[in-house]
């Protein structure tokens, strides 16, 4: 393989004119650069702050009956509670046992505000929502 010689860069030509002084006729006058409305061109854009947008969140009910969309039917409804032995109610009884207090063990299953709380849909008895203590 023979390579060909690589390109020569060429010397650029020299500028046939030179640098010669502009006439006082040619001299083209910077534009006037007004400072102040130069400022105001690069002053910074306040940005629009809008509202925050609040998002509406819908409310859960905790223990006690609310009223929330039921997205079984689609109708908002007052719920209606049940409650059931959640895993507070088991921690409380595990509790109770290991103070040898075993004979207490069954007071968390008859107080409702040891156990869960399940909402029900009154309308197509669905459960639309349960709160957990834990
Ligand atoms: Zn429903």
């Amino acid at each position: 393989m023979e390579k060909g010689p690589p390109p020569q860069n060429m010397p650029a030509p020299p500028y046939p004119g030179g640098p010669y002084p502009p006439g006082p006729g040619q001299a083209y006058p910077p534009p006037p650069v007004h400072p102040q409305a130069a400022a105001y061109q690069y002053a910074p854009q306040q940005p629009h702050v809008g509202q925050p947008v609040v998002v509406m969140q819908q409310q859960l009910p905790t223990d006690s009956p609310g009223s929330m969309l039921c997205p079984h039917c689609q109708s908002t409804v007052v719920t209606r509670v049940e409650h059931k032995n959640g895993l507070l109610t088991w921690l409380i009884c595990g509790a109770m046992g290991l103070f040898l207090c075993w004979p207490c063990c069954w007071i968390p299953f008859c107080i409702d505000s040891c156990k869960d709380v399940e909402h029900c849909c009154p309308n197509c008895n669905n459960v639309v929502h349960i709160h957990k203590r834990i």
